[in-house]
């Protein structure tokens, strides 16, 4: 069978890595969680002294860049793919509130999207990959064969998010939750390099009021409709 691109972009928590992932599981496609490429490039700053609450010394993130290895690996028994940082195991810690709150900053920067697109563009080079992100339909797959363009209302996404913050065993305040939600949505849209817009030929789905079943089967739909050639 014929093997696409679908790019999934869209708001903070708005369930995008769920939908790729079960897509990708069950077309038998690669799944790319581009967001944690820019989540451990953030955990590399907190970690060397790049990015803190009252500094962010740009030039040194510049060039640490080369010596930043970014792989995905999975082993049996895992649900989906880990991402190494320079050979460890990151993808836990890289799912904390203060990495949140860094990650959109560091990913205003241009030379780290150069990198870090240019190593998403190779994993989708052979086709039969889901990615999720901000700017995947826009700038990594501009020509993926289909595009979706999630979305739901802030307040439903930072419930979702504090819930799963909580069941990880983090202390953290709904508030805090919430706000950080809001200030991503802001510098993610307004940033001048790849800001979150939805590509003209994406698909929108706003899931405010869907369960994951009923989001699941329309993604899945499209994407057979699409591999058939009937949209
Ligand atoms: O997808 P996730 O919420 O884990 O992404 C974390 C952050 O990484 C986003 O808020 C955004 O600032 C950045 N990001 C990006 N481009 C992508 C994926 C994520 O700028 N393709």
């Amino acid at each position: 069978m014929t093997k696409i691109t679908i790019a999934i972009d869209g708001y903070s928590s708005t369930g995008k890595s769920t939908v790729a992932k079960q897509l990708a599981d069950y077309l038998g496609y690669v799944y790319v969680d581009s967001g944690a490429m820019y989540r451990a490039v953030t955990l590399f700053a907190m970690q060397n002294n790049i990015i803190s609450k009252d500094h962010f010394d740009i030039v040194k993130l510049k060039e640490s860049l080369p010596s930043i290895k970014l792989k995905f690996h999975k082993e049996v028994g895992w649900q989906k793919a880990h991402i190494f940082l320079n050979g460890k195991d990151v993808e836990s810690k890289i799912r904390t509130l203060e990495v949140s709150e860094f990650v959109s900053p560091i990913a205003t920067i241009y030379e780290v999207r150069l990198k870090l697109v240019a190593q998403q563009q190779l994993m989708g080079l052979e086709k039969g990959v889901v990615m999720d992100g901000r700017d995947i339909g826009t700038v990594v797959f501009p020509n993926a064969e289909l595009k979706i363009f999630m979305n739901a209302s802030a307040k439903e996404r930072a419930q979702r998010r504090y819930k799963e913050l909580l069941d990880r065993g983090d202390a953290v305040a709904f508030e805090d939750v919430l706000k950080n939600i809001e200030d991503r949505d802001y510098m993610d849209t307004t940033r001048e390099d790849s800001p979150l817009v939805k590509a003209a030929d994406a698909i929108e789905i706003d899931n405010s009021e869907m369960n994951l079943d009923d989001q699941f089967h329309t993604v899945l739909q499209l994407a057979k409709d699409r591999i058939a050639g009937r949209i």
